[in-house]
C-alpha cells in the first residue's frame, strides 16, 4: 500500500501514551487514526472507542492495529483484527502461549495480512553493533543481570503479576530478545530458579542458566525487587576481550574501551518499531520471531519454583 497506513492503537496505558503516540506521530508511513480504550484517555482530535467490537462497528477505516494491552487479552483482540483483514503491531511479549502466537501466524497468513511480533529492545542502538562485532569472535561467556524496581516502573499494573503476566519476565524477556538477537547460534535452557511471591502467580526474581553446542555459559539473573542502581546489564565475554550492553542496550562498551552506539531513549527503539512495521505492510509481509518468548517458556518448563515472601505494592 502507499497511502500511509490509518492505525487503530488498543489499550492506552503507559506504552501506548508513553512511546507509541509519538514514534506514530514521527512516522510519516502511519497515521494515528483510532484509540480504542476502556477507562484509558485518548488523543485530541482522534476518535476514540471503548472496545474493537465498537471500532469495528463505527466504520472507522482502519488498515492496521497496534496491540498495548497485557499479554493476557491480546490473542482475542488481534484475532478480531485480523479477521477484519487489518494488519497487527503485537507489544512486547507477542501473546501469553506459544501456542496462541502460531494460531495468530497461522491466521494472518490466511488473511494475507501482516503480523509483527515487535520486540523494542532490538532497536536500541547497541545490539546491532555488538551483533557485528560477536558475527566474528569466539563467545566464552554471557551474563545478563537485569534487576529493576517493579514499585517504581509497574506502579498499578496488577496483570504483571497475575498467571500469564510474565512477572519478572516482563522486562527479562526483553534480555533475552537482545541475546537472542546478538549472539550468533541458538542456546537452550539448562537450569532455573523462580521466586513466587505467596500471594501472586507469577515469579519476581529468576536466576537462569543456558548453554549452546559448544558449550557457551549464559547466566541471567533476574530480579524485580531491585532497589538503588537499576541494572540492565549484557557481558559478553570473548577471545577479543569484553563487551558491555549497558542501559538496556543503549551503550555499548567494546573492548578497546570505544562506545559505537549513542544512548538515547526508548522512543529511538519505537521509531524503529514503526518503521520496520510500516515495511512489512508494505512489502506483505510479517515479522514473527518467538524465541525470546520461547526461552521464558522453557523457564517455567524447567523452573524449580521457590515460593517467596508476598507482595504487597
Ligand atoms: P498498562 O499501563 O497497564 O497499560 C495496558 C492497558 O491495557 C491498560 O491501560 C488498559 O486500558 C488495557 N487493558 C488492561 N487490561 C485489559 C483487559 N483485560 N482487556 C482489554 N484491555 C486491557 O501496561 P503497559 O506498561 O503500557 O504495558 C502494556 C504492554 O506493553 C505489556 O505487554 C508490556 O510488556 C509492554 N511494554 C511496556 C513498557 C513499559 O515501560 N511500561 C515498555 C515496553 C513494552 P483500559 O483499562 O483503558 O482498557
Amino acid at each position: 500500500m502507499s497511502a500511509p497506513i490509518r492505525l487503530a492503537l488498543i489499550g492506552m496505558g503507559k506504552i501506548a501514551h508513553d512511546q507509541h503516540v509519538p514514534a506514530i506521530a514521527d512516522e510519516a508511513d502511519i497515521v494515528l487514526a483510532a484509540t480504542v480504550s476502556r477507562h484509558g484517555g485518548g488523543v485530541d482530535g482522534v476518535p476514540h472507542f471503548t472496545d474493537i467490537a465498537e471500532l469495528i462497528a463505527s466504520g472507522v477505516a482502519i488498515d492496521a492495529v497496534a496491540l498495548c494491552t497485557p499479554p493476557q487479552v491480546r490473542r482475542a483482540i488481534a484475532a478480531q483484527a485480523i479477521a477484519q483483514g487489518w494488519h497487527v503491531f503485537l507489544e512486547k511479549p507477542p501473546g501469553a502461549t506459544l501456542a496462541e502466537v502460531a494460531q495468530l501466524q497461522a491466521a494472518a497468513d490466511a488473511a494475507g495480512v501482516s503480523l509483527f511480533a515487535s520486540w523494542h529492545s532490538r532497536y536500541a542502538p547497541g545490539v546491532e553493533p555488538a551483533r557485528a562485532f560477536l558475527a566474528d569472535a569466539r563467545i566464552d561467556a554471557v551474563t545478563v543481570t537485569w534487576r529493576e524496581d517493579i514499585r517504581v516502573w509497574h506502579p498499578g499494573q496488577t496483570w504483571i503479576l497475575d498467571a500469564g503476566g510474565f512477572g519478572v519476565f516482563d522486562p527479562g524477556i526483553n534480555a533475552l530478545s537482545i541475546v537472542t538477537r546478538i549472539l550468533p547460534r541458538p542456546f537452550f535452557i539448562t537450569d532455573a530458579a523462580l521466586d513466587f511471591p505467596a500471594n501472586r502467580d507469577a515469579p519476581i526474581a529468576a536466576r537462569l542458566a543456558f548453554t549452546d553446542d559448544a558449550g557457551l555459559r549464559i547466566a541471567a539473573d533476574f530480579d524485580f525487587l531491585q532497589q538503588g542502581p537499576q541494572s540492565w546489564d549484557i557481558v559478553v565475554e570473548t577471545d577479543r576481550g569484553t563487551l558491555t550492553l549497558h542501559d538496556g542496550g543503549a551503550r555499548l562498551v567494546l573492548p578497546d574501551g570505544s562506545e559505537p552506539a549513542q544512548a538515547h531513549a526508548l522512543h529511538g527503539e519505537y521509531a524503529g518499531l514503526y518503521r520496520r512495521f510500516a515495511e512489512i505492510v508494505q512489502a506483505g509481509t510479517s515479522d514473527v520471531d518467538i524465541a525470546p518468548l520461547r526461552h521464558v517458556a522453557d523457564a517455567f518448563l524447567r523452573g524449580r519454583r521457590i515460593t517467596v515472601d508476598p507482595f504487597v505494592e
